[in-house]
């Protein structure tokens, strides 16, 4: 039976000879460690983009963009001018993120009200 040099790392071989079942059981070894590495870390990096994207996510919310007047402008036009160049798809989702807005206003006062007396218990 033929001998090849092995340099695997899951014997350290070292470049010793040895037989092709041992060199192919060898590098199926280490085939399989490469495999089980690489996953772990798409693993990991997949997990971080999550938590970034979560991150990034969270701290988003509708009413910060009130104090954008850009965006401000777009949602009061929207909003007061109903029979003005606008569909009227684009107009229902220009009052629905309106009442959105007014909502979530109302869920930081509900929120701020209850931690209040929460810490008064
Ligand atoms: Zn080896």
């Amino acid at each position: 039976m033929p001998r090849v040099p092995c340099f695997c790392d899951f014997a350290q071989c070292g470049g010793a000879l040895v037989n092709s079942q041992t060199f192919n059981h060898h590098k199926h070894h280490d085939s399989s460690k490469r495999f089980r590495d690489a996953l772990t870390m798409a693993t990991t990096a997949c997990k971080s983009q999550d938590d970034a994207i979560a991150i990034h996510l969270a701290s988003l919310s509708i009413s910060d963009h009130l104090n954008d007047p850009i965006v401000m402008q777009s949602v009061t036009a929207n909003t007061s001018s109903r029979h003005f160049g606008k569909s009227a798809e684009q107009k229902q989702v220009a009052e629905l993120l309106y009442q959105l807005c007014n909502i979530e206003t109302s869920l930081d006062n509900l929120i701020t009200f209850v931690d209040g007396k929460l810490g008064s218990i």
